[in-house]
């Protein structure tokens, strides 16, 4: 008897067992569809065998195995099973997401009719600079496994030292995989891309790719006609038989992550394929992350470094402006307005940027104290003057603008506070001759419209753009030539211990947008805290300095990278529901931590409410990763025995970025 080992897209970890007597070896990693509960299911054929644990009367037989399309790969399958024990999800939901949707339905796209392909001319890569051709170098000299930290500011050269690296690869008939973050992920690097590779098929994979399309490319990687696989964190389960290279472009960029169902870390992902495969692999950064910076500092992952621009020479002036001293005006110093006003003498752009969209982030009442509050989160509804509605940007709940305070018929409430929109307002008014842009999600809430507003901003239709962290990657803006920074303050004391962090990376970021060809940049941070370390490594543009000062506290208070983390986390009708269910996985986990592993107190998340759904978490933490992963695997198994009050739903977030 021939059983076939099926892994279905069902929340549990184990295989199922089919009889199929014409089944072979040549079967593994094919799709059979299967008969599950009432229905079928289609599931990914894992193993063959002779016998099964299930007694053969009970034995289904396979009700078809598609062989219309290659086998996935060992190493794509060894790939997920990684995923699956790494991230403690079921390996058939790893595959299931793997796989995209429309192979899962059982279906194949049709094959697109080829575009005649125009004779472009390959574009002409420019002579390399000293540092780029000391990093090409590395990195075509690798033999094997090898992981090489790319670190240069905005306009260092980085995409051009990928694209050398790729030609390399494709010389030697290799395939590249290059992921970039969600935003980034521009037509106008996919241009450059298929403009320096015209003869290489090139496979773009992101969201704004249609379900059909997805699937044609995962077929083009499969069966090797792709050459070069550009795409967001999904692509990292591109199937590619002749992979060599893998970059990661913006490696510390938190896109990178996925916050629900598996929750992977796409670069981190790529690392290990990378060493499965024995291949390069190149994280790229101006801010690596930390986790990255110290592999680099303690020698398991190869420095590069691009010390400055590759066309204009220097970077932006950075300084602080002391808000302590003076009364702002709109929230913005005489310096800001001063230096806003300069640049529209001289027909120059500036960016005024503020990361936190709406009008405002409350309504309140000054005579009873009642503020607009989400009924659903434990946050509150920012007002949207542009379409007069209040909205939650947690749950997406929304309301008009009551006229009156509905807790005391106050008729005199205001917005407190500032957001983009009431930025704008205000520079509309200061500025009439100004043509000003905003950009954030709402004004930028389809990919055309992003598009429309870059393809303005490049071509100088806007005299000030005022906009959140959405700006602030993989775009250069050759007129823009100073940046005001305001409400960053913020992020400097913030409980989390990545807010640092993360508001370095955007400052750098935002302000390397400033300053292209002759024109020197300048950026302008208003601050009530002008001394502090973060501003003045900014001001240097001394990222190293930053990482190895950030390093030191993380250090000391036994933070990543110096710990590996999981987080517990549990949501139900009542916080006591999801406290109790985490004090008894806590029980369930005492045995098995051992002196390695420190489980912390179930707590309440810091948004405890959100969607009506009260959540808390529990953090497990360990310096030791393979002993976290003990730890981890064996209580995942517990926890699926535990008895759930109706309606609870936990998960468990392996290396989380949020907390
Ligand atoms: P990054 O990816 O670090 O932001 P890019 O590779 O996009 O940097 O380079 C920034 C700009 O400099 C681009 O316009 C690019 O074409 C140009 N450039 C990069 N390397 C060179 C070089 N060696 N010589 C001339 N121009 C270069
Ligand atoms: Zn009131
Ligand atoms: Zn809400």
């Amino acid at each position: 008897m021939t059983i076939v080992r099926v892994a279905l897209d069902v929340p549990l970890t184990r295989l199922f067992d089919y009889r199929a007597d014409d089944a072979s070896d040549a079967d593994i990693g094919r799709r059979a569809v299967v008969a599950f509960g009432r229905g079928s299911k289609l599931g990914l054929i894992l193993g063959i065998a002779e016998a099964s644990d299930q007694p053969s009367e009970k034995l289904k037989p396979v009700e078809a195995i598609l062989r219309d399309m290659p086998a996935l790969p060992a190493d794509w399958l060894a790939l997920c099973d990684f995923c699956s024990r790494y991230y403690q999800h079921p390996l058939g939901q790893v595959i299931g997401f793997a796989l995209p949707p429309f192979l899962r339905r059982g279906k194949l796209p049709r094959p697109q009719k080829r575009k005649p392909m125009l004779a472009m001319p390959s574009k002409q890569s420019p002579a390399l600079l000293p540092e780029q051709q000391a990093a090409v170098g590395a990195i075509t000299a690798a033999r094997g496994f090898e992981t090489f930290l790319l670190h240069g500011i905005t306009g260092s050269g980085k995409t051009e030292v990928y694209l050398r690296a790729i030609e390399a690869v494709l010389a030697t008939g290799g395939q590249a995989l290059m992921l970039v973050p969600e935003i980034a992920l521009t037509p106008q690097l996919e241009q450059r891309v298929s403009e320096r590779f015209p003869d290489a098929s090139v496979v773009s994979a992101h969201s704004g790719v249609a379900d059909a399309a997805r699937a044609r490319g995962f077929l083009a990687a499969l069966e090797g006609r792709a050459d070069i696989v550009l795409g967001t964190r999904l692509s990292v389960f591109m199937p590619l038989p002749r992979l060599k290279l893998i970059v990661v472009d913006e490696e510390h960029d938190g896109s990178f992550k996925q916050q629900e169902g598996l929750r992977y870390s796409a670069r981190d992902v790529a690392v290990f394929r990378a060493k499965q495969l024995h291949i390069p692999i190149v994280l790229g950064s101006a801010t690596p992350s930390l986790e990255t910076f110290h592999h680099a500092a303690s020698g398991r992952y190869r420095l590069l470094e691009l010390s400055r621009r590759a066309v204009a020479e220097a970077p932006p002036e950075v300084r602080t402006v002391d808000t302590r001293r003076e009364k702002l005006q709109d929230g913005m110093s005489a310096v800001l307005i001063e230096g806003l006003a300069e640049r529209l003498r001289r027909n120059e752009q500036s960016l005024v940027f503020l990361n936190r969209r709406g009008y405002a982030p409350v309504l309140a009442c000054p005579a009873c104290g009642w503020v607009s509050r989400c009924r659903r989160c434990a946050a509150n509804l920012v007002v949207h003057l542009a379409d007069r509605r209040l909205r939650c940007h947690h749950c997406g709940l929304e309301a008009g603008i009551p006229k009156a305070c509905p807790d005391c018929g106050n008729q005199d409430i205001h917005p407190f506070g500032r957001g983009t929109q009431r930025l704008e307002a205000a520079l509309s008014e200061r500025f009439p001759q100004a043509r000003i842009l905003r950009i954030d999600r709402d004004s930028a809430s389809t990919p055309k419209k992003w598009q429309a507003l870059l393809a303005a901003i490049h071509e100088g239709s806007a005299d000030i753009l005022i906009g959140t962290q959405m700006l602030a990657k993989g775009h250069d803006f050759p007129l823009l030539t100073l940046v005001g920074v305001v409400g960053a303050d913020a992020a400097l004391f913030a409980a989390d211990f990545r807010a640092p962090e993360r508001l370095f990376a955007q400052l750098m970021q935002v302000g390397g947008r400033s300053g292209r060809a002759e024109l020197p940049g300048e950026v302008l941070i208003q601050t009530e805290h002008p001394g502090h370390p973060l501003y003045r490594a900014l001001a240097a543009h001394d990222y190293a300095a930053f990482a190895r000062a950030q390093l030191d506290e993380r250090q000391a208070a036994g933070f990543p990278p110096f710990s590996f983390q999981a987080l517990l986390r549990a949501e139900a009708k009542t916080i006591d529901q999801s406290l109790a269910f985490l004090a008894a996985a806590r029980e369930a986990a005492l045995p098995l931590a051992g002196e390695k592993v420190s489980l912390y107190d179930p707590v309440p998340m810091r948004m405890a409410r959100l969607k009506n759904l009260e959540r808390a978490q529990l953090l497990v933490e360990s310096a030791s990763r393979p002993a976290l992963q003990t730890f981890l695997a064996a209580w995942n198994e517990n926890l699926h025995g535990l008895k759930l009050p109706r309606d609870l739903r936990w998960h468990l977030d392996v290396d989380p970025l949020e907390f």
